[in-house]
């Protein structure tokens, strides 16, 4: 009864969408056949309207025109109620009184700052990254905001490239689910309601691999490495209903992304058969000019349109030569029909057709705002973001016997920072620093001593001076080191991504008080401190935390939450060894190594393997693993396999760890990674408590993209991996797969 209850209410929601779809595409059509050229054109010009917010200035005056034109489709950098209103009501004076779209980054909270998007990617906690995106939509949206340029979904293996702090890190499985779960967070299940936004699956494609990591470079790929490891989360973000693409600023293959036809309409628009639309990065048509890919503005805008870009962002290059191209007949206005189209299509979804400042409620505005469960979720959030590295004779958590605390650093105080790259909100005095959050949780008979010790690039003698003479007054120090919020994030690669500055030597002079010496690490991307690594007692990684970072902090050095972060990339220990990511495939030397181990070929200065390997971070507690099961050595590509495994929690803390499942595909027609993600499970224990986990292996688990870009699967022996981390695997099993699909 309860299954045909479920599948009446399936069929009944997809006719009721279907039908939705239907309505929405005639309203489209009557709209568009009352549209003139230029009307059509505007729905595909997207302004900054920064000039919005401030005096009267001629551009101002021009922008404003513009709209009353119906000349423009989309507004970015206006927000607020009051504000998205009064530039709301320009275009409600336009002939047709078609709405604008408001659009932001929103890329890790608006007023509330939640972590920055590598280090939610740490928690690999699917559900409290989307209700981070969830709650982020709800403040922007409650504040005139209907679309976000988020989540960035490109995967990065080279920490140098300072837009690493913006995604989910190296691998394509575990980027694709929180691909998804970010998509979901921003739109909801469906768009309409108040408290969602659109979301934007960026930057298509395969920024990420920008040469040695500089920012905005040619992406030399092969078809392969990008079906496998690059496009997954696209697909992904796509499966779920993401409402826009923003293609990247760089070239693909030699092409712009922006005018890639084989990205754009090849892939996405027939292949995946996208419906929504595709927005230009910043500029990005006129930047073809540049790269010497066009002649001139209007054989850019030709080669935009015809490769499948939708809409222009600030480039005014759609606006100028469109009509022109059209009336020449070297633009079939079937193309801009379809664009068109693609655009309203999302403006009556969203119910602006209905309302046009349905998102400008003032009085929603403040309350949405101001609810205590934004920073409560943030706190809970930062918690599970944060990575815990090394915890020599548990120094951490720290205990009611621990005295006197030095804290010590840079950062101790740092707030601006912990809002890292892309933050909204420009009061950043309600961030909580690392010394506010400590200084609220010690304890009556605890003190607290504190020292900068300079800058996070210099360090004086007298600052060095001050800070030991602090530390050798305390029983344990806590040094907050590592980069500043403008040292990561859109053109801030670094060649160089050591600690920067003086720090190592303040740590070495703390060092030398033999004191107890806890470090936490805050950045944007995996940064390299072997020495530290070797010598301090404890490491927490908290990347860049939000507006409640302290209080995050806080919670972990004194147990009251027990950190459960695993990285989402692999740190290295040289500079040499980028890009380094655990999913490489093996070379046939040394002949003497044991086949399937990681990281085989090799270089005669440094190891092999990274400091820490992708899925790497410790708890307060320890968990075993036992029990595998595979329930049959054989199967087909139609069957799948239930793996089931135990995990007991054998220390003294509750907490949660992260199990995760990597498969080998042991002989293929494409040489396989030695191990590659393949599923994960988080699971709450308590201490002596045991639980049965399961997964399940399927088609998808199994299949890959051969030299045709199909997605099969082959027949053959499959080697099973269950671990902690990419290389603590405490499980191992086999299976046969007997046909291919
Ligand atoms: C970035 C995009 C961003 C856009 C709008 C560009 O420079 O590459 O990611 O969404 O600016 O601010």
């Amino acid at each position: 009864y309860l299954i045909i209850c479920c599948f009446i209410v399936i069929i009944t929601s997809q006719v009721k969408a279907q039908s939705q779809d239907a309505a929405i595409l005639r309203k489209v059509d009557v709209l568009l056949n009352k549209m003139t050229l230029d009307e059509k054109v505007g729905q595909l010009n997207q302004y900054s309207g920064k000039v919005m917010t401030g005096p009267a200035n001629p551009k101002k005056n021009d922008l404003e025109t513009e709209i009353k034109n119906g000349w423009v489709g989309s507004v970015l950098n206006v927000k607020g109620a009051r504000g998205t209103r009064e530039v709301q009501d320009m275009a409600m004076q336009s002939r047709l009184k078609i709405p604008l779209l408001f659009s932001l980054d929103v890329i890790h909270g608006y007023k509330t700052t939640f972590p920055i998007p590598l280090a939610e990617a740490a928690s690999w906690d699917l559900d409290a990254i989307e209700l981070s995106a969830h709650l982020a939509a709800r403040e922007a949206a409650a504040s005139g905001i209907h679309w976000t340029f988020a989540p960035m979904v490109d995967i990065a293996r080279d920490p140098r490239w300072g837009r690493i702090m913006e995604g989910a890190g190296e691998d394509p499985y575990l980027g694709s689910r929180i691909a998804e779960a970010r998509v979901i967070g921003f739109q909801g299940r469906h768009l309409g309601g108040t408290d969602a936004v659109m979301a934007t699956a960026k930057h298509f494609a395969a920024y990420g691999a920008a040469t040695a990591g500089r920012d905005y470079t040619a992406v030399e790929m092969s078809d392969h490495e990008l079906w496998q490891t690059y496009l997954p989360p696209f697909k992904a973000a796509a499966n779920v209903g993401v409402a826009t693409f923003m293609n990247s600023f760089n070239t693909f293959n030699g092409i712009p992304a922006t005018a890639n036809s084989y990205l754009l309409r090849n892939i996405l628009k027939n292949k995946w058969n996208y419906k929504g639309f595709v927005v230009s990065d910043w500029n990005s048509i006129g930047e073809m000019l540049i790269w010497g890919y066009a002649r001139d503005k209007q054989d850019a805008a030709f080669k935009a349109i015809t490769a499948g870009s939708d809409m222009d962002m600030e480039g005014s290059i759609y606006r100028k030569n469109l009509v022109t191209l059209v009336k020449e007949g070297k633009v079939n206005i079937a193309l801009i029909d379809d664009a068109v189209k693609r655009i309203l299509y999302k403006k009556y979804e969203l119910g602006l057709f209905d309302d046009p400042y349905k998102f400008c409620d003032e009085a929603r505005e403040q309350q949405v705002l101001n609810d205590p469960q934004n920073r409560v979720a943030a706190r809970a959030v930062a918690e599970k973001s944060i990575v815990l590295l090394k915890n020599e004779n548990q120094v951490l958590p720290l205990t009611a016997k621990v005295k006197t605390i030095a804290l010590i650093g840079p950062l101790v105080k740092a707030k601006r920072d912990q809002a890292g790259a892309w933050n909204v909100n420009q009061d950043t005095t309600e961030i909580v620093s690392m010394y506010d959050g400590v200084l609220s949780a010690v304890a009556k008979n605890q003190q607290l001593v504190y020292a900068k010790g300079g800058t996070v690039q210099r360090s004086s003698e007298q600052d060095i001076a001050e800070a030991v003479s602090i530390a050798a007054k305390s029983d344990v120090v806590i040094m907050a080191l590592g980069e500043t919020f403008d040292m990561s994030g859109e053109s801030k690669s670094r060649a160089n991504i050591e600690l920067p500055g003086d720090q190592q030597k303040l740590f070495d002079a703390i060092e030398q008080t033999g004191k107890p010496i806890i470090v936490i690490i805050m950045g944007g991307r995996p940064l390299i401190f072997n020495k530290i690594a070797d010598k301090a007692q404890a490491i927490l990684y908290t990347w860049w935390l939000g507006s409640e970072a302290g209080n995050a902090i806080a919670d972990v050095l004194f147990g009251k939450y027990n950190p459960a972060g695993k990285l989402p990339v692999s740190f290295p220990r040289s500079m040499g060894q980028i890009p380094l990511f655990y999913s490489q495939t093996n070379t046939g030397r040394p002949y003497n190594n044991e086949a399937n181990k990681l990281y085989l070929s090799s270089y005669i200065d440094e190891q092999n393997t990274p400091r820490y390997e992708f899925g790497y971070g410790l708890s307060y507690t320890t968990f075993s693993y036992s029990d595998l099961k595979i329930d049959k050595p054989v199967l087909s590509t139609g069957d799948s396999l239930r793996v089931t495994f135990k995990i007991t929690n054998t220390g003294k803390y509750a907490g949660e760890e992260v199990a995760q499942l990597y498969l080998r595909d042991e002989v293929a027609s494409v040489v396989q990674p030695v191990k590659l993600l393949k599923d994960f499970s988080k699971v709450m224990l308590k201490p002596g408590e045991s639980k049965t986990l399961v997964f399940i292996v399927n088609k998808e688990k199994l299949s890959f993209y051969n030299k045709y870009m199909a997605w099969v699967t082959e027949p053959g022996n499959f080697k099973l991996m269950i671990g902690s981390s990419s290389d603590d695997i405490r499980l191992k099993g086999s299976f046969e797969l007997t046909d291919g699909k």
